[in-house]
């Protein structure tokens, strides 16, 4: 519920700022392909405006043979001293001009078309010539090849031709960052100037006219702002996006802790009854006990011997449960240390065993300990050690129904020394065992509950046994049984360590 409160409207929010931003990109390359679009239609004016004032210029000669009353032939030796510029000059008489093809260019009347008899593969372009009384009397122009003139002309059309036009929306600042191509009708480049990076804006216009075939294709540089943009855009995205994931993170932590705390919180209030619970039965037992001794009602020295030692097994256990909440605390804070000296495991069963032996008996149990003749020693705190069995064996009584069976068993595995504790019990479900060896953790089953236990048992068994630098194992079935081994390294007297 917390994570979706802030997961929720931190995911919107990220979703609307990459859509907003998205939204805005998309804008800028609409507009620049529109820019393009509009640039290339320009370059195809400027290419027929070129050409116009080229063949204007070439006729200049050829105008004045024919202003001051020249013949065709005049007229034709004129024409032919500009070849050098097209291809082949040509004079078409006004009664001749029907079939070829009539644009306005700047106001100016360009004419073009293809060769009627087929010989030649390209356009003639040409304009009206007048004669001497003012009247025009045919067209003069070339056949020239579009091809070449396209390439040869594009930079000066692009560069000089484009910026400098006054019609021209824009001017340098935005042509200076785009590329420019023509193609030919199969889209083969034939010229370009500067180098197009990204065709996401690009925009092609078809060229007409004496042109026809080729096209003219605008698309951005690496430099352009669209580019720029698009930069920024990715940039952006990637940056909501892990912007996002942080929030995401952080919430996610942030709950896990809260969680966490929370059930810390209940353990610590279900361990405090359960710590109360399970001193006050010893002391009760205790207080029982020394009254009816107090009392003199006891009729026989063994009924005596009995109390006593009744009182003796709970004080017993009276002291393990205090031992284990100081040692807890002070493991917790760091403050326990263990001590490290050389010791025999049998020793600690045989401890354990001196104070454990009176609760088993009169828990009516059957028990079995078996030493090996030799066991290498280990490193550690002997009296950690047999805290450490007391509380293995104390579960194994707590654990166990009718089958009242206990093993305690000593032996040597893989350059470990192990200390098994087995009981045939109730057993613990394979996806408790993992579990239980936290703190404050029970195992929430009918039959368990019956049993009263502050969960800190196992967790103080582990904490000090990994201080040994070995670890603790569980073999179980529910129903059958649990052995708990302890494995601690062979201490290796050569090297003083463990
Ligand atoms: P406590 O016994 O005080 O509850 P422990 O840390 O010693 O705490 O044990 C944790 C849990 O592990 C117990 O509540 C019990 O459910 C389970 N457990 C421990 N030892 C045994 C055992 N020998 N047989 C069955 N269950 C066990």
């Amino acid at each position: 519920m917390f994570v979706l409160a802030v997961a929720l409207p931190a995911m919107t929010l990220a979703g609307t700022g990459i859509w907003l931003t998205l939204r805005v990109a998309h804008q800028v390359e609409a507009e620049s392909a529109r820019y393009n679009a509009y640039l290339a239609e320009k370059v195809i004016e400027s290419f027929e405006r070129e050409l116009v004032d080229q063949v204007r210029g070439a006729l200049a000669g050829a105008e004045a043979v024919s202003r001051t009353g020249g013949t065709v032939d005049q007229i034709r030796a004129a024409l032919a001293t500009r070849a050098r510029l097209f291809e082949a000059p040509q004079f078409v008489p006004l009664e001749e001009l029907e079939g070829y093809s009539l644009v306005t260019v700047d106001g100016q009347l360009l004419i073009y078309g293809d060769d009627p008899s087929g010989h030649r593969d390209h356009p003639f372009a040409a304009m009206l010539i007048n004669g001497a009384d003012g009247y025009a009397i045919g067209a003069g122009g070339w056949w020239f090849n579009p091809r070449a003139f396209l390439a040869s002309n594009l930079r000066t059309v692009v560069i000089d031709r484009l910026p400098s036009s006054p019609r021209m929306y824009g001017g340098l600042e935005s042509t200076r960052h785009l590329a420019i191509t023509v193609a030919d009708e199969d889209g083969h480049e034939v010229a370009h100037v500067r180098e197009a990076t990204s065709r996401q804006t690009e925009r092609t216009v078809s060229m007409t006219g004496p042109f026809e075939g080729f096209q003219v294709r605008v698309s951005a540089t690496d430099t352009s702002p669209v580019a720029f943009a698009h930069r920024l855009v990715v940039i952006e995205v990637a940056f909501i996006g892990l912007l996002a994931i942080v929030m995401l993170g952080a919430t996610f932590v942030g709950a896990r802790y809260i969680l966490r705390q929370i059930e810390l919180v209940n353990a610590k209030s279900s361990f405090v009854s359960n710590v109360t619970h399970e001193l006050k039965t010893p002391v009760t037992v205790i207080k029982l006990a020394v009254e009816t001794l107090e009392l003199g009602r006891v009729s026989s020295d063994a009924e005596r011997e009995k109390y006593l030692r009744t009182i003796t097994r709970e004080s017993d256990r009276l002291a393990q449960l205090v031992d284990n909440i100081l040692d807890f605390s002070r493991l917790e804070a760091g403050q326990r240390t263990i001590e490290r000296a050389p010791v025999d495991m049998r020793d600690v069963v045989n401890g354990a065993m001196d104070s454990f032996r009176l609760r088993l008996e009169d828990a009516g149990f059957h028990y079995e300990v078996s030493l090996p003749d030799a066991v290498p020693k280990v490193l550690g705190d002997g009296r950690a050690l047999q805290h450490c069995l007391l509380n293995l064996l104390d579960n194994a009584v707590k654990y166990s129904r009718d089958k009242k069976d206990v093993r305690v068993a000593v032996e040597t595995r893989d350059g470990m020394v192990g200390l098994a504790v087995s009981d045939r019990g109730i057993g613990i479900a394979p996806e408790e065992q993992d579990r239980i060896f936290e703190k404050f953790a029970r195992v929430e089953s009918g039959l368990v509950h019956t049993v009263k236990g502050a969960g800190l048992g196992l967790s103080l068994v582990e904490m000090l046994v990994r201080a040994h630098h070995g670890r603790v194992e569980v073999a179980s079935k529910p129903g059958e049984g649990s052995t708990f081994t302890i494995l601690l390294p062979v201490w290796d007297e050569g090297r003083g360590s463990g």
